[in-house]
């Protein structure tokens, strides 16, 4: 088996990998690139093959740098099955949705400040609209499921749980005798929310997700112990909590923590908000497929209660509504996207509640540093928002500990099943990477770093260890941008 690496190859995101057989070729995810400006111009270069020509596309999860490309597909031409679990199905409709939306407001305003000084021409036509995706929708085969061997092209593929987000599936694919596990995004073993990855099979190849490679999560629950404080801080300071969050799992897990933090009494009861529509329309799939969340959760839905709606809790569906809420008086959470802070409703609230010292941002995700989130926990004094300055003169508090992806000792603890396969790396920076290639030959597994478009075979590679030749050493410090939470 032949792998192009068409994205999150050397970075973390635009994930998309192209497997190619003698009997044909397989696309396995088709992701957005996003983080800046350089990384989201390639989600414009042309596929360096023929969509109609592909056998089938086969998606792990419905996170966006993991579908987001997926329509372009389909403008090119493409017709033929996208497999996936059903929750992915679910969840990929309003991802897409939502990213179709993103890209035609972002033209429009674009256009609307190009026209004021002429350079209209300059504007580019988003990349995709609601149309093509539904004609992507309508290609989706949510048939894969957990531990049954399906038929998918030239391959046979057996799908696993990967404990990363609501359908999360990590891969074997099996062909000409030869056995290729492709990891998709890993779950964090205490991700409080989700089952653990189901433990892999042997291999002889291993394609892995490599985002903190380098690193330990804080534990789940000095994560919760640390967060409940800053809760309790935030509401003896009186003023708004504002907790950016992104709309799939993120906002499950916070909006499932809070529930209990205040039921036990750990965390007084005041309004919660829950501003963002996704959020809302994603943990109904939450309810739908509860059978691959924690035992607790699990129970909770089977005596019919909602784990993730705390007593106090309001969703703020319309925009009106939302803008309403910025002379609502009194303490309360907000919970709105998106979690970088980069765009979405966090900004409105940002700009009415940033520079009031009674506030608290509570940072519940990943901020990369270049992003508005990032600039604020690096402890900028002003911030531009919606044109305006604002200080920042609201309480930070940063809570490092949530996330939905697997550390180094999870990384390990997936590869200690698989026998001895080649490892190669993906979906990582390549200085983390790096770092995690001593740890694999400790444990007597050759690592590779996969190169980015250039196509391996698998099994009998050209350079069988370390860095693809060629990459440039040295580069940006080492984690993880939006796909990475
Ligand atoms: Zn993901």
């Amino acid at each position: 088996m032949h792998l192009q690496s068409l994205g999150a190859a050397l970075t973390v995101t635009g994930s998309a990998h192209l497997l190619t057989t003698p009997r044909g070729s397989v696309l396995i995810d088709c992701g957005m690139f996003q983080g800046g400006e350089d990384l989201e111009a390639r989600n414009r270069e042309p596929f360096p093959f023929d969509p109609p020509d592909l056998a089938a596309v086969i998606l792990t999860h419905a996170h966006l740098d993991h579908v987001g490309r997926l329509p372009l597909l389909v403008r090119q031409g493409y017709r033929g099955p996208v497999y996936c679990t059903a929750p992915t199905a679910a969840l990929a409709e309003t991802v897409l949705l939502d990213s179709a939306r993103l890209q035609v407001e972002g033209f429009r305003q674009a256009l609307r400040k190009a026209r004021r000084t002429g350079r209209e021409a300059e504007v580019q036509e988003p990349l995709y609209d609601e149309d093509d995706v539904h004609r992507t929708l309508a290609l989706l085969r949510p048939s894969l499921r957990f531990g049954e061997a399906a038929r998918v092209g030239p391959l046979r593929v057996t799908p696993f749980r990967a404990g990363h987000i609501l359908g999360s599936a990590y891969l074997l694919i099996e062909q000409g005798g030869e056995r290729l596990i492709m990891s998709g995004d890993l779950g964090n073993r205490e991700s409080g929310l989700q089952l653990d990855f189901a433990p892999p099979p042997p291999a002889d190849a291993v394609v892995i997700e490599t985002t903190y490679a380098n690193r330990t999560h804080r534990s789940l629950p000095a994560t919760l112990a640390e967060f409940g404080d800053a809760l309790r801080q935030s509401i003896r300071a009186g003023g708004k909590i504002l907790i950016p969050t992104f709309a799939i799992e993120r906002a499950q897990m916070i909006l499932y923590t809070l529930k209990n933090l205040m039921d036990s009494g750990e965390v007084p009861r005041i309004p919660i908000f829950l501003d963002s529509p996704m959020a809302a329309r994603a943990t109904s799939e939450y309810f739908e497929y509860g059978d691959e969340l924690i035992v607790p959760i699990r129970e909770a839905l089977g005596r019919g209660e909602d784990p993730f709606w705390p007593s106090t809790l309001h969703v703020v569906l319309t925009s009106g509504e939302s803008q309403r809420l910025n002379r609502y008086d009194g303490p309360a959470i907000i919970l709105a996207g998106n979690g970088m802070m980069t765009g979405g409703r966090i900004q409105h609230h940002l700009k009415h509640h940033l520079w009031k010292p009674s506030t608290s941002l509570v940072i519940v995700s990943y901020q990369s540093p270049g992003s508005l989130g990032g600039r604020i926990v690096a402890g900028a004094e002003t911030v531009r928002l919606m044109g305006e300055e604002v200080v920042v003169r609201a309480q930070v508090h940063t809570i490092g500990g949530f996330s939905a992806h697997a550390d180094q000792d999870d990384l390990l603890a997936f590869l200690s099943t698989t026998g001895s396969p080649r490892v190669w790396l993906v979906h990582g920076e390549p200085e983390v990477m790096e770092a995690f290639l001593p740890v694999l030959a400790s444990r007597g597994l050759t690592g590779t770093l996969m190169p980015d478009h250039q196509e391996v075979d698998l099994l009998n590679t050209s350079f069988p260890g370390g860095r693809p030749p060629g990459l440039p050493t040295g580069g940006r410090d080492a984690r993880d941008s939006v796909g990475g939470e």
